[in-house]
């Protein structure tokens, strides 16, 4: 392939990206839409320059308005998560998460923390899946006891494994909670004193709740215990792809060290921008917005049922986050139902559950699927549509319709709603192409 081939299909396939995103369902529940002034951040010289360091202590010139940009992206971010610190450096969440290894534990200790299929994420994990934690800050791991029925950790049952595991000299140095699969506040209030007792550092990964947490919607963990918040800024929380770290003063210095030098060098200053719009839209708007999130995820978890299908967290009415968890072993297997979906405009993960494992069940063809509604919802969907989508999803799954037509219908409904809400400016449509180069 010629380098101007290339060069013509790429921008051509970014083209066709918005196209097909324009006319989909998007219910991928660690996604989200950002709005224009976030993208207009994206495309900034921000994303030119260097600035390692902290604001005012900068390794590079060139920072004038970078590090007015940084102090005023911290400083929202400690009034959006109610916290005496923080720090918006981290380029994604598991570098947020190795920021919180690095500064609380040493290669060889052990954390406590959710399996993947009750929810935990690969970041979390053990070297023999090659989680990060295990992998790259040699962390031994020991799972959270979970109660499927409740799908959330078991406070009682964790309590004896920290008690055995300190008998047994692996008294754990962190407890890690939050996940990604997440339907439920995880008992950080319930445990936080129990394990600070046992010289634990508690940490919440809020990667997927960001957003609920900003808008007072799911559960505060700063209060409830937790020494720090790590966080993706783009699932719940509406910026630009990143991470960030919310946390205690007297936590600061080893943070603060442990981002840089320790993990980044350049921290894609074009990010620390967008995540600074991110978090003013969220101080403005994010209440209305995590409460709609809540109640559309509770309106499509119960149309779904209403068709028959089997969804986790029943006995606590399905999910009080932004996410559904769907068994869909009665309709075929999750790989092959995100494909069907996907045929038809409804894109949405398959996903890992409860006993999975055990039961011998391959991550590419797990027993369920996982939907959630940032996205939707930031595109102004409310109750009434949630029903719509379960149809368009009974329509493929249950009664096998072809999802060509489907799709058609799809892109359809999908035409009320073209633009971003909860946002101060939305002039530019959500998935509009914007060119530099005139290509078509
Ligand atoms: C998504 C996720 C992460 C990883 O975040 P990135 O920003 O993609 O690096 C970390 N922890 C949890 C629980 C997640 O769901």
């Amino acid at each position: 392939m010629s380098a101007k081939k290339a060069y013509d299909d790429v921008l051509r396939l970014m083209h066709e990206h918005h196209k097909w995103f324009n006319t989909s369902i998007p219910l991928i529940a660690s996604e989200n839409i950002p709005s224009p002034a976030v993208r207009e951040a994206l495309m900034s010289d921000f994303g030119n320059r260097y600035a390692e360091g902290w604001p005012g202590e900068r390794v590079y010139a060139g920072c004038i308005y970078i590090d007015q940009v940084e102090l005023i992206c911290n400083d929202l971010a400690r009034r959006v998560f109610r916290a005496e610190f923080a720090d918006c450096r981290a380029t994604s969440g598991v570098v947020a998460n190795l920021a919180i290894y690095a500064a609380f534990s040493s290669p060889g200790d052990w954390m406590m923390a959710a399996s993947i299929p009750s929810g935990g994420h690969i970041s979390h994990g053990k070297k023999e899946h090659s989680g990060t934690a295990g992998l790259v800050h040699g962390l031994n791991i020991e799972h959270y006891p979970f109660s499927k029925e409740e799908m959330t950790i078991d406070v009682d049952a964790t309590k004896k494994k920290i008690e055995e595991m300190a008998r047994n000299g692996k008294a754990p140095k962190i407890g890690m909670f939050g996940g990604s699969l997440f339907l439920f506040p995880h008992p950080v209030k319930e445990l936080a004193e129990f394990m600070h007792d046992y010289g634990m550092y508690i940490n919440y990964d809020g990667a997927h709740v960001a957003g609920l947490i900003a808008g007072g919607e799911f559960q505060d963990p700063l209060k409830e215990g937790a020494d720090s918040i790590t966080m993706s800024s783009h699932k719940t929380l509406w910026g630009p792809q990143g991470g960030c770290i919310v946390s205690y003063a007297r936590h600061a210095e080893p943070i603060k060290k442990a981002i840089f030098p320790g993990n980044t060098s350049s921290h894609h200053l074009h990010h620390v921008a967008g995540k600074a719009i991110a978090l003013a839209e969220s101080l403005e708007f994010g209440k209305a917005y995590a409460k709609q999130v809540i109640r559309n995820a509770k309106a499509l978890a119960e149309a779904l049922a209403s068709y028959g299908f089997r969804l986790l967290g029943e006995k606590n009415g399905y999910t009080a986050s932004h996410q559904i968890a769907v068994d869909v072993t009665k309709f075929g297997d999750g790989g092959t139902i995100e494909k069907e979906l996907e045929k038809a405009g409804i894109i949405l993960n398959r996903q890992l559950l409860p006993g999975d494992i055990k039961a011998g069940r391959h991550y590419m063809h797990p027993s369920g699927v996982r939907i959630g509604v940032p996205e939707t919802t930031r595109l102004g969907m409310k109750e009434g549509e949630m029903k719509e989508i379960a149809n368009f999803i009974k329509r493929v799954v249950v009664d096998k319709q072809d999802p060509a037509m489907i799709a058609n219908d799809v892109a359809e409904f999908r035409k009320q709603f073209q633009q971003v809400q909860y946002a101060f400016d939305n002039a530019v449509k959500a998935y509009e192409y914007i060119s530099l180069t005139g290509s078509r």
